[in-house]
């Protein structure tokens, strides 16, 4: 008999261990498997999919602009990349942008950006500062900033010049940071790190230090960004005017497209011809990120924002019912994290919910990582809520 398991591994390199369920069919929060079987989403595709499955504005914008043409080239003008970049400027800040594929490609360009700020001013000034527990993307450039171990062990010699500061922790923030410094890499709230999100205190320090060495403060808010944490950006949680931020994930609902969006003082030195994509921002991939974008407005934020309140009282009711699997709670906007004591694994957890129709994250070291679509309500909270405590109390024993 046919098996699309045992057949797929013949052909596909192992990176992934993936869990046996093959989705067929996606509308809103809801997702059906090829047995018929239907699940809700609590993963939105890893912060992808925030609104929500086969969104019928989204499908329909790209479609009717497939219809005209989906690809050119960079080497031509595009209408749709100048209404997404207005969009974008809108919601963020006066700049310019730079369309690409991907979060890691986002980032790989606000680096090579940042280099050429810092190679510009002194040429020992390329030192890049990033947060132990970051994540940053899967290229080579990428994994040098990212501060966990695990996405960058077997790939070295990895880039030179990258350091790594505690989060929130301001000694090592001021012992990394001197005149060599070109950028910070921050994410508001760390994703695969275990939602951890930065201090006040540290975005003050980030401030100072980065005014003080002359130095590009940068945020990727390719999972943070998009509405995710109730806040248009995640930078936006903060009083900070970043130079640059980087997204991808939600920006296109799951067509794939990344952006950087640089202040003109840093974008106005790159020279033409330095960095480029083939894909980048092409017609296919504007529709979507305009068509996105456009379903991200006050009303969606605010729904964001009520909907975590709730969710947090929630759980912290379940917290108080299980103190000893539940070490934390972490609630902003619909990003969430449930930090789990060691002996409650949280793939126990996940399988536990799966088992129950409800598919999650893992993040960090021992985290159960919420991220919903935003078409959700209340109701889906509320079954998500009793099937962990039925999970809880299976797991307790
Ligand atoms: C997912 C992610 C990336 C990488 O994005 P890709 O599209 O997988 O390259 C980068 N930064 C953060 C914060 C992410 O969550």
């Amino acid at each position: 008999m046919f098996n699309l398991i045992e057949e797929t591994g013949k052909v596909l390199v192992p990176f992934y261990s993936k869990t046996p369920l093959t989705v067929v069919k996606g509308r809103g929060h809801w997702i059906w498997d090829n047995k018929g079987k239907k699940y809700l989403d609590f993963t939105s595709g890893i912060s992808v999919v925030n609104f929500g499955h086969a969104n019928p504005r989204v499908n329909g914008a790209v479609i009717r602009q497939i219809k005209q043409i989906s690809h050119i080239s960079n080497l031509f003008y595009i209408p749709g990349q100048l209404e997404l970049s207005q969009l974008i400027i809108g919601h963020a800040f006066p700049g310019m942008t730079f369309f690409c594929n991907s979060g890691a490609e986002a980032n790989e360009a606000a680096l090579k950006m940042a280099r050429v700020i810092g190679n510009l001013k002194s040429p020992s000034k390329n030192k890049v500062l990033a947060l132990n527990g970051s994540f940053h993307g899967r290229t080579v450039a990428t994994i040098s900033m990212t501060g966990q171990e695990k996405y960058r062990k077997g790939f070295e010699p990895l880039l030179p010049g990258v350091a790594f500061v505690n989060v929130n922790d301001v000694k090592s923030l001021a012992e990394n940071f001197d005149d060599s410094v070109c950028a910070i890499f921050l994410e508001a709230v760390q994703g695969e790190g275990g939602l951890v999100k930065l201090s006040g205190e540290f975005i003050e320090e980030v401030k100072r230090l980065s005014q003080k060495h002359d130095a590009l403060v940068v945020f990727d808010e390719v999972q943070a960004g998009m509405g995710r944490t109730g806040k248009f950006f995640g930078y936006q949680n903060f009083d900070i005017e970043p130079d640059m931020i980087t997204m991808a994930k939600a920006l296109g609902n799951g067509f794939p497209i990344g952006a950087v969006l640089a202040r003109e003082a840093v974008a106005k030195k790159m020279p033409a011809g330095i960095h480029a994509s083939t894909f980048g921002g092409n017609y296919a991939a504007c529709a979507a990120g305009i068509a996105s974008l456009k379903e991200l407005d006050g009303n969606l934020l605010d729904k964001i924002n009520t909907l975590g309140a709730q969710f947090q009282n929630r759980l912290n009711m379940l917290k108080s019912r299980y103190p000893k699997a539940i070490k934390e709670n972490r609630v902003y906007g619909l990003m969430v994290g449930i930090d789990l004591y060691e002996a409650f694994p949280v793939k126990n957890f996940i399988d536990g919910l799966a088992a129950r129709g409800i598919l999650t994250l893992r993040a960090g070291s021992n985290v159960l990582r919420l991220l919903p679509p935003f078409t959700i309500g209340i109701k889906e909270i509320d079954l998500f809520c009793d099937k962990l405590e039925e999970v809880l109390k299976e797991v307790k024993g």
